[in-house]
């Protein structure tokens, strides 16, 4: 396959970087490729970010077939733009791609055609720390057809979005709800799969704790009410006594990258890591034996987010005095410098896209 790259005039203007905000600001250019029965995927192209047609009966707004992934580039100190862990996440997509009757695509192919893409836009790469290029690549299933099936045509897009820190408080501790009403995604669901069904299951639950002045909430399995899943958009670890523990792949979680990396790293430094189901009965036991002494999110968003204040019905946890706990910090110290070209890069997770 031939990669089509049509370059537009210079449209859109670098946003001051402590003005960027997340998800708000996107690149010139963006990657699209379509896929047919007869001719697989096919066209590949790097075209202007621009408005697209496709017909309202586009199966994707009826039913939903979707998936997306969440990627970021970074300008290193010593003057390259890399990617981190390229095509783990999209060997992922593809993952993500069998829960819901997709074609896979070439990870390879579209693994070379992101860095294309990067690096045409490598002037939209943000320097400071905190700060990077979001990589946000979907497929959508475009068949004009009111009536369920599998669609037999499909679009996958990459589009690119310069960011700052996730969360409006920075590499601070969020407040964070146990949600004991509603569930997101249960065994045998698609909760593994990186697709938006799962946000639109999580809407309410989001809206009714952000109006209670939460950050994300919680997520407990929907049979039981009472093992930890994860949170919003990120995958959840404990420190208690000591141990590292952090909800199995059930089959109803994401099994997210950071959380990967951060299981990787933790297991190096020769600490208790363990990955099983844990219960928020005993998450609240170990907080009144003052045992509980950290809680951080992870994810490709955020990276590493503590949590400061953790709330169970009527039960209020607060977290390492709501303060950014040390391990928290030395893990974003240590996934961040290994992004940003600072600690030596030794898992060979950094991809180059080019020097500068
Ligand atoms: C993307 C995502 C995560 C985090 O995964 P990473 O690969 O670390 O970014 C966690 N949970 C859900 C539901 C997600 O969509």
């Amino acid at each position: 396959m031939e990669l089509a790259v049509n370059m537009v005039e210079k449209r859109g203007q670098m946003v001051a970087e402590d003005q960027l905000g997340f998800g708000k600001h996107f690149t010139d250019h963006m990657f699209v490729m379509d896929y047919s029965r007869e001719k697989g995927w096919h066209s590949p192209r790097i075209a202007a970010y621009d408005e697209f047609a496709c017909f309202p009966a586009a199966m994707v707004f009826h039913y939903g077939q979707a998936i997306f992934e969440g990627i970021k580039a970074f300008r290193t100190e010593d003057k390259r733009i890399v990617i981190f862990r390229t095509k783990d996440y999209l060997n992922r997509f593809n993952r993500s791609a069998d829960a819901l009757c997709i074609p896979h695509i070439d990870v390879d192919f579209v693994a070379d055609s992101l860095k294309k893409l990067v690096g045409i836009e490598k002037d939209w790469v943000p320097t400071s720390v905190g700060t990077a290029l979001y990589i946000r690549p979907f497929i959508i299933a475009t068949d004009p057809y009111v009536g369920v099936k599998v669609s037999d045509t499909y679009k996958l897009f990459i589009i690119l979005s310069p960011v700052g820190a996730y969360y409006a408080a920075g590499f601070n501790p969020v407040k964070i709800k146990v949600e004991d009403r509603y569930v997101r995604a249960v065994q045998g669901g698609l909760g593994e799969a990186k697709t938006p069904a799962n946000y639109a299951a999580s809407m309410r639950a989001e809206y009714e704790a952000k109006q209670n002045g939460y950050a994300q909430v919680l997520w407990l399995d929907a049979v039981e009410r009472k093992y930890i899943e994860e949170v919003g958009t990120m995958n959840i670890f404990f420190k208690i006594n000591g141990e590292i523990i952090t909800p199995e792949l059930s089959g109803s979680i994401l099994s997210g990258m950071t959380r990967r990396t951060v299981l990787e790293l933790c297991r190096e430094w020769g600490l208790k890591t363990t990955e099983r189901r844990i219960s928020i009965d005993e998450v609240y036991e170990a907080y009144t034996k003052g045992q509980l002494e950290e809680v951080f999110g992870t994810g490709t968003a955020a990276v590493i987010s503590p949590v400061g204040e953790l709330t169970w019905k009527d039960h209020k946890m607060v977290i390492n005095g709501n303060k950014t706990g040390e391990f928290a910090q030395k893990l974003f110290d240590t996934v961040t410098g290994i992004q940003y070209g600072k600690l030596e890069d030794k898992h060979g997770w950094v991809d180059e896209v080019c020097k500068l």
